[in-house]
């Protein structure tokens, strides 16, 4: 669901350097929308592109006009979210967690650790460069393979 976008949230944005849509802080905002982002994975500064150069929206991956889908209140999403997250990681040790960095390779079901992030489980395998993670406040896209 989209996000009321303010500076020093974070935004997907498509990194020029990583050549991936990565988490970004927005850095600075222009007619409501992010402007300039930071890519929390390279650091770097750039435009906010909401996907890859030629790219539309993935299909399958959100609804083709955001008025055809089923609004869910906001509340009960975020707890349900939280609790298969509570569910993912309930009885595991500290051990059973990989740290994460870009240069990693994660397999589904993986369980990571993020520095910022915290703890997370690896829901999809997206490509070889690409993982969905599952992090308690929501899901995000993190680099893998990189190095
Ligand atoms: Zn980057």
């Amino acid at each position: 669901m989209p996000k009321l976008m303010k500076v020093a949230g974070e935004v997907d944005s498509y990194c020029t350097k990583c050549r991936l849509v990565l988490n970004h802080r927005i850095v600075s905002m222009k007619a409501g929308k992010a402007h300039q982002v930071e890519c929390l994975t390279c650091r770097a500064t750039h435009l906010w592109r909401a996907h890859a150069p030629g790219e539309k929206a993935v299909p399958g991956e959100r609804p083709a006009k955001a008025g055809t889908s089923i609004r869910v209140p906001r509340v009960s999403a975020a707890v349900k979210h939280e609790q298969t997250w509570e569910k993912a990681l309930n009885g595991k040790g500290p051990h059973d967690f990989k740290p994460y960095n870009t240069g990693g390779s994660f397999q589904e079901g993986d369980l990571l650790r993020h520095k910022k992030f915290g703890d997370g489980l690896v829901t999809r395998v997206i490509d070889g460069h690409k993982v969905e993670v599952l992090f308690r406040d929501e899901a995000r896209t993190l680099a893998q393979a990189m190095n």
